[in-house]
């Protein structure tokens, strides 16, 4: 928080009065130097995150209590951070950068913000196919893409794979996020590493046919879409249906009682995971801390609050959280795909949907 009030405040004021006085460059040198020696003096760790979560705040005690490191949060939107890292360039105080989704760390990556990192902890404790493979990020919680139906409209196991959703018997019956967004745009890569890129695009077309109206809003507002009626069938990550039925709100629960969930693809490659990861930066003033921060991510304790945090699921084989929605949602098999190639689908997968009208 410190250093975050700092660059807010301190930096524009400094350079306000500097402009109007003819220093400015002398005051910027003095402060750029100031920070840099607090920050390499201070045994603190700079993290970027867009997460939210009350758990979080634990998360961070355990690192400090267990390594004596401090750590200074800057949160803001996913995109926002990453440009923001761009921008500070070799300047950045940032450390680690943590975001949802591989096809943002992948985006992150091609803009070159991250410095692989080689860590037999992280290698032995996280599996393969969520990491990347060259050590730029790595994944510490995992989250499925589901189908979810409204039990008034669609019976039990009628609906069993994301093929499925192309099928033309559900025209104007299916409701979905934009199909521009990172969820459904690695949904989409998943499935062009599954079934190639021509059968993907029919399948696409297929998708964009069904919809029941055009794309709006976020997941809830398709899984509250589909309890209401508006649509038979919904698409939304696990831990947004997690939250309805947690909800202290009876309305929210309701929405969740009216809707069956399908874990698709299960008697074949599984269900789509993505991730929730993160990777230490290029230009990390404190790398020894950022490399330690994310060993510390992998372990049993750290994993079982990331995970929890946001209802989703530990990366690290057998640690278990003891979350009731999750355990409502019952046991499910996960695609076996290497996460990365989602990300690296990504660009095509914006143009077929371009191309097939899945706005
Ligand atoms: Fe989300």
């Amino acid at each position: 928080m410190k250093f975050d009030l700092w660059t807010k405040y301190a930096l524009p004021v400094l350079a306000l009065i500097a402009s109007s006085s003819g220093v400015l460059l002398a005051a910027m040198a003095f402060v750029a130097g100031t920070a840099e020696n607090a920050s390499a003096q201070d045994n603190v760790l700079n993290l970027y995150s867009a997460r939210h979560y009350q758990t979080d705040e634990a998360l961070y005690s355990n690192f400090t209590k267990a390594t004596g490191v401090k750590i200074n949060l800057i949160e803001g939107g996913e995109d926002a951070l990453m440009e923001r890292i761009k921008n500070e360039g070799v300047n950045s105080p940032a450390d680690v950068f943590i975001t949802v989704d591989v096809g943002r760390l992948w985006r992150a990556e091609q803009m070159g913000l991250f410095a692989p990192v080689k860590s037999k902890t992280l290698e032995s404790r996280i599996p393969a196919n969520y990491r990347d493979p060259d050590g730029n990020w790595f994944g510490f919680s995992r989250r499925a893409r589901i189908i979810v139906y409204n039990k008034a409209a669609i019976k039990p196991g009628e609906i069993a794979t994301y093929e499925d959703l192309a099928d033309p018997k559900y025209k104007g019956r299916i409701c979905t996020r934009s199909g521009s967004h990172v969820y459904n745009l690695s949904l989409m890569g998943s499935i062009m590493g599954a079934l190639g890129e021509e059968k993907s695009e029919a399948w696409a077309k297929g998708v964009a046919t069904n919809l029941a109206r055009p794309p709006k809003g976020g997941d809830t507002d398709q899984l509250k879409a589909a309890a209401a009626g508006e649509c038979d069938v919904a698409v939304s990550n696990t831990y947004y249906f997690a939250r309805l039925l947690r909800s202290d709100k009876a309305d929210e629960r309701q929405v969740a009682e009216k809707l069956g969930v399908v874990f698709p693809n299960q008697a074949g490659r599984g269900t789509h995971f993505n991730i929730s990861g993160g990777g230490t930066l290029k230009h990390a003033p404190h790398k020894e801390a950022a490399v330690k921060f994310l060993e510390y991510l992998a372990s049993d304790e750290a994993q079982v609050y990331f995970a929890d945090g946001n209802n989703e699921w530990p990366v690290v084989p057998n640690v278990a959280t003891n979350n009731p929605a999750l355990k409502a949602m019952g046991a499910f098999k996960a695609e076996t795909l290497n996460i990365a190639a989602i990300g690296k689908n990504q660009p095509n997968a914006q143009k077929i949907f371009d191309r097939v009208g899945y706005k």
